[in-house]
């Protein structure tokens, strides 16, 4: 389960704080080291961390707070915000086009988890009515194409694919054209992922985006992967301007050290979380249930 560690290091800070009755700047400052300690432990970024406590600090040691009859209630509550916050406050939607269909383009390195996120996020998007399309962008991995048809299969949804022969920009492009032909209102492009970023799969996916000008760019991260996950996000979105990110593994994660950094690095918002390797384990993010669930 996400978040283990973390939330009974803070919940186990907290509850000491709560007994207290009364606090003054030195209990919020040694709380504020053991938050820092626990945040750090679950791989959250360094710099994270150091802008998160001193946030959280400014807003605890204020006579409101401090005076109030129920401090350690209030300084709870600020964590909360704060956790809130770094996660980007609201919940990120799709944004779909007025004109469809609506492009999605899925980033990501070979084993995040994006050919099977493409098949949840269409059956997702189903589920609300939309009559999605999937696209065999990846031409490269001699089983991908292959795969997101046992996908598409799965969630019944129809898959477009030119085989390994032509460019995926060009596939794009076609499946745009096709999905307006076939009253698909949602096109979600699979792409080629490798095992290391380098230089021809950003050109690839910069390809793709200039040719295609997608309404939502998406990068799967594997969320077990920690700052690699969050390096791997910067890259990106220096490369192509993400939209937004799908962490995928949630289920298998036990720090959360992605989930709290992503947004506050990156500062793109995590759309979704993939909880499980079945199709339909794939939620909306929110920031305000995560902090609770943490907080408890
Ligand atoms: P790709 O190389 O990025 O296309 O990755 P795949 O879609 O092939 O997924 C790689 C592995 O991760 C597969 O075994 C998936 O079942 C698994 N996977 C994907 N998403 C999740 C998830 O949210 N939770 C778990 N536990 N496994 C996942």
């Amino acid at each position: 389960m996400i978040f283990e560690g973390l939330a009974e290091k803070l919940q186990n800070t907290f509850s000491k704080l709560k007994g207290k009755g009364k606090l003054d700047e030195k209990d919020v400052n040694a709380a504020m080291r053991e938050v820092k300690m626990a945040l750090l432990e679950a791989d959250v970024n360094f710099k994270v961390v150091k802008d998160f406590i001193s946030r959280v600090k400014e807003r605890a040691v204020g006579d409101e707070v401090l005076e109030s009859l129920t401090p350690g209630q209030h300084v709870i509550k600020i964590v909360k915000d704060e956790l809130t916050h770094l996660m980007g406050e609201t919940q990120s939607k799709i944004n779909f086009s007025n004109k469809p269909p609506t492009v999605i383009m899925m980033a990501g390195l070979q084993g995040a988890g994006k050919t099977t996120t493409c098949g949840k996020l269409a059956k997702l998007l189903k589920k609300e009515g939309k009559r999605p399309l999937l696209v065999a962008g990846d031409i490269y991995r001699p089983a991908a194409i292959n795969q997101l048809e046992v996908v598409g299969k799965q969630v019944e949804v129809p898959v477009f694919s030119m085989g390994d022969k032509e460019k995926p920009v060009n596939i794009a492009k076609e499946s745009i054209l096709h999905a307006e032909k076939h009253g698909n209102d949602v096109v979600i492009i699979d792409t080629a992922g490798r095992l290391h970023i380098d230089a021809n799969l950003m050109d690839e996916l910069k390809e793709i985006d200039q040719g295609v000008n997608p309404h939502e760019k998406l990068l799967v991260l594997d969320s077990m992967t920690g700052q690699d996950a969050v390096n791997v996000a910067k890259e990106f979105n220096e490369t192509i301007e993400i939209n937004g990110v799908i962490l995928t593994k949630l289920d298998g994660d036990t720090r959360g050290g992605a989930a709290l950094s992503i947004r506050a690095v990156t500062d793109k918002p995590i759309k979704f979380v993939g909880m499980g390797e079945k199709l339909d384990e794939l939620e909306a993010f929110h920031p305000d249930r995560m902090a609770s669930r943490i907080l408890g």
